[in-house]
């Protein structure tokens, strides 16, 4: 047929020859092969059946055996053989000007001017803002294409795809008359000397870069009628005559219009030939840690030996980006080593907390009650977060760190971000703490001035030992006799200097949150606080029923709401703003607005309210008390209902455009109801019903477990979605994937802090390395800002 064995045999023994030599340099592990060495051989080695006999049966053979062997085939073939370099990658063969000499003075801060690469050259790296070593080692490969064993065409079946090496024969463009199409197509003759007809539709240009003669890396699907081959190219590059681009696993840079891929090999080739060891801002904690040495990390990164060794490289590589990240948020909050109070803890103390509670605590409670507990018996400062679903027990569990406080003779101090809640609050503790002989006071801003002048008074006097309260506790002339805990609940709602202020006396903090984020996310946005989960719901909670409907069948909702009502019960409508209006207060004042009037035309019967974010804190705080009152069935809201308020009689919970919410966040509206133990629904509405959005939604309606519905958000939607969580500063990291990285997060973060508590500001010299890439790279991978 088409085989020219004349023009491919000095091509094939070339191909064979690499590997070969990679296989000894390698230690003859047989791991520089997909699927073994002798799969290749029987691939490759066809028209060298001496080869294949010296090395059939491969895997079998010992190492020395092995390596007796490759070297007999390299000297068959005519090929050098390789010095073994275990720790370094293995330059490429014969490639000439790839290879420079490692330069005499070089850093991670030379430019890359230092590697010759031409003015062109600087430029197109300056495009992609690489200037310096670093930029260029860390600019990763998007993927790998593996073309260590190169395919022939004519192995490969119809309809699949492949990456095969071809040289151009001739090419032609042709329009086909019917549909307008422009085909480029080009003959090419594959290594093994089988022709085939690649295929661009629709690129004309693609002829220019075809000179006859050039030989191309080419991948796409493969068509076979008739005794015609043909691939539908995909994708391709010139093969340059670069042994980087072939025989082994290739690295697919990003890139941009006119930065070609074998460019970007040669530049990050370069740079890592420029240093004779890559230095390590790790090396103390290799060992400790069991990480890949840098060095040996970056080259795997860029020029992978194996799958193996790009895997385990690649986690060296995520796990600095969260190291960095998290020494970042650890040394700008001050936080991990300063010294707080040590609270003394009895089991007496704890017995007369529990027999005082008029139920027991759940298992979840009880754990993360120890943690805080012992985080209070340490030396250091607590700065810990309490994570748990609406209703789990968190203020119990802070009521029983409070009560620890006052038998230390400390105050203690929970902050609420609005009025109602602090209200809220304040009676449930009292609930918890009164019978126990601790006395609780309220500060909010609407209490009357008299009344404000005797809670600071009894708070400076140490008289009131525990205080509940809004932004109205961190005012000027707000004054503790000795604040020893603060709780703060809903934290996102506080700005930074709100809680620095508060910690002004370094007392411990706990942060309560009711919005579940993902513990990876928790760690990596919140580096310098301890993360805790109330996983667990008190028993006796009946779930939410939860249900879907679509625009057509939305008006069910509401026929069922009037049924929920006629029984007393109440019901939440919320809308998210429909259109792009001037703000998004504006937009979905008017979303909300329209909705009421369309509620009162259809149930006429019944008594609608409105709660909007343009409202000031007041008549929001005035309207959900009338409501808790109820003075009013049905609530139109928009989403600014989030906090924590409880309205008993409350069992219906309709979400129009449910889709426009984070899954987190539509959990959160969804635990508005069912806090008085009668059996509650929400409805989501959904606005479109495209695939996404249902496989979304239904997350909720099947779970009711905000974590794993969190993940799953994380999951479906990516960390920049998530609601609920700071928008600015999400960390936009490289190669780590917060939804999937838990392990490694948590390894890193463990180091970060071991760090910290020796040289809590890096000054040692041994931290001198990784003092500089934190400046350097820190801003790079991006963070958070800092609470
Ligand atoms: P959160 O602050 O997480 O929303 P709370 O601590 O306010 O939760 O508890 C919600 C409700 O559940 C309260 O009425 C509380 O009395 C009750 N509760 C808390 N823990 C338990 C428990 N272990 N068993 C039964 N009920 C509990
Ligand atoms: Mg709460």
């Amino acid at each position: 047929m088409n085989r020219e064995e004349h023009v491919t045999r000095e091509e094939l023994k070339a191909r064979l020859i690499r590997p070969i030599a990679r296989e000894l340099a390698d230690g003859a592990q047989d791991r520089v092969v997909a699927g073994g060495l002798e799969k290749l051989i029987q691939n490759l080695g066809q028209p060298f059946p001496e080869v294949g006999r010296l090395l059939a049966g491969y895997r079998q053979m010992d190492v020395e055996t092995r390596k007796e062997q490759l070297k007999k085939a390299l000297e068959l073939l005519g090929g050098q053989v390789a010095e073994s370099r275990p720790q370094r990658l293995e330059p490429p063969q014969a490639v000439p000007g790839t290879r420079s000499p490692a330069l005499e003075t070089v850093s991670f801060d030379t430019p890359v001017e230092a590697l010759n690469l031409g003015p062109g050259g600087r430029k197109k790296l300056a495009e992609l803002g690489i200037r310096a070593l670093r930029d260029l080692l860390h600019h990763y490969p998007r993927r790998y294409e593996d073309r260590r064993t190169l395919q022939s065409i004519r192995e490969v079946e119809d309809g699949a795809k492949a990456t095969v090496v071809g040289k151009v024969l001739s090419r032609e463009l042709v329009k086909t008359p019917r549909k307008g199409l422009q085909l480029v197509q080009v003959r090419f003759m594959d290594a093994w000397g089988w022709k085939f007809t690649g295929v661009w539709f629709n690129q004309p240009w693609v002829l220019k870069q075809m000179p006859e003669g050039a030989s191309l890396v080419l991948s796409g699907r493969v068509q076979k009628r008739g005794g015609v081959t043909s691939l539908m190219v995909e994708y391709f590059e010139d093969e340059g005559g670069e042994s980087l681009s072939t025989g082994r696993i290739v690295p697919v840079y990003p890139a941009k219009e006119g930065i070609g891929q074998a460019f970007l090999r040669r530049a990050a080739w370069r740079a890592l030939e420029a240093f004779q060891t890559i230095p390590d801002p790790l090396e103390p904690y290799l060992k400790q840690a069991s990480l890949m040495p840098l060095d040996r990390a970056l080259r795997q990164a860029h020029f992978p030996s194996s799958e193996e060794q790009l895997e385990q490289a690649l986690q060296r590589l995520k796990f600095d980006e969260f190291l960095l990240l998290e020494l970042k948020v650890m040394i700008e909050s001050g936080g991990s080593a300063l010294l707080g109070r040590v609270f003394r803890v009895t089991p007496e103390m704890l017995e007369r907390f529990r027999a005082a509670l008029p139920f027991t605590l759940t298992g979840a409670q009880e754990r993360v009650l120890s943690e805080i507990l012992a985080d209070m018996q340490s030396e250091r400062q607590m700065a810990r977060l309490v994570q748990g679903d609406v209703g789990s027990g968190k203020t119990a569990v802070a009521a029983a760190a409070l009560f620890v406080a006052a038998q230390n003779g400390a105050q203690g101090a929970l902050m609420a971000p609005t009025e109602i809640l602090a209200k809220q609050h304040f009676e449930n503790l009292t609930r918890y703490l009164y019978p126990l002989g601790v006395s609780v006071d309220l500060l909010v801003g609407s209490m009357s001035n008299g009344e404000k002048r005797s809670v600071l008074e009894r708070l400076k006097s140490g008289q009131t030992q525990v205080v509940v309260g809004t932004h109205a506790l961190i005012q000027d002339g707000v004054a503790f006799h000795d604040l020893g805990l603060a709780v703060i609940d809903e934290e996102h709602r506080f700005g930074v200097m709100q809680r620095r202020r508060l910690l002004g006396q370094r007392p411990d903090v706990l942060v309560m949150s009711a919005t579940p984020i993902p513990r990876s996310l928790a760690l990596t946005l919140y580096g310098d606080l301890e993360v805790s989960q109330i996983d667990e719901l008190p028993p006796g909670r009946t779930p939410v029923r939860t249900k879907i409907l679509t625009q057509k069948t939305r008006t069910q909702a509401y026929a069922f709401a009037r049924q929920e009502i006629k029984k007393g019960h109440q019901v939440f409508v919320v809308t998210p703003m429909i259109e792009e209006g001037e703000s998004e207060a504006t937009a979905e004042l008017a979303a909300a607005t329209r909705l009421r009037e369309e509620l009162e035309i259809l149930l006429p019967d019944v008594r609608i309210d409105l709660l909007h974010g343009k409202m000031k804190a007041e008549e929001k705080d005035a309207v959900m008390e009338r409501f808790k009152q109820g003075a009013f069935d049905l609530l139109v809201s928009t989403t600014v209902i989030e906090v924590g308020v409880d309205i008993p009689q409350a069992t219906v919970m309709i979400i129009e455009n449910a889709e426009r919410f984070g899954l987190a966040q539509l959990h959160q509206l969804r635990g508005r109801v069912g806090r008085g133990g009668l059996e509650s629904y929400c409805v989501l509405i959904a606005g479109e019903t495209s695939k996404r959005t249902l496989e979304r939604l239904r997350v909720i309606e099947e779970s009711t477990d905000g974590f794993y519905i969190a993940e799953q958000d994380l999951r479906l939607r990516g960390p920049g979605e998530l609601r609920g969580t700071r928008q600015s500063g999400m960390p936009d990291l490289r190669l780590g994937d917060l939804a999937s990285d838990q392990a490694i997060i948590e390894q890193s973060r463990a180091l970060a802090k071991a760090i910290l508590e020796a040289d809590p500001y890096l000054e040692q010299p041994e931290h001198a390395l990784l003092k500089r890439e934190l400046q350097a790279r820190a801003e790079a991978i991006g963070f958070r800002e800092v609470i």
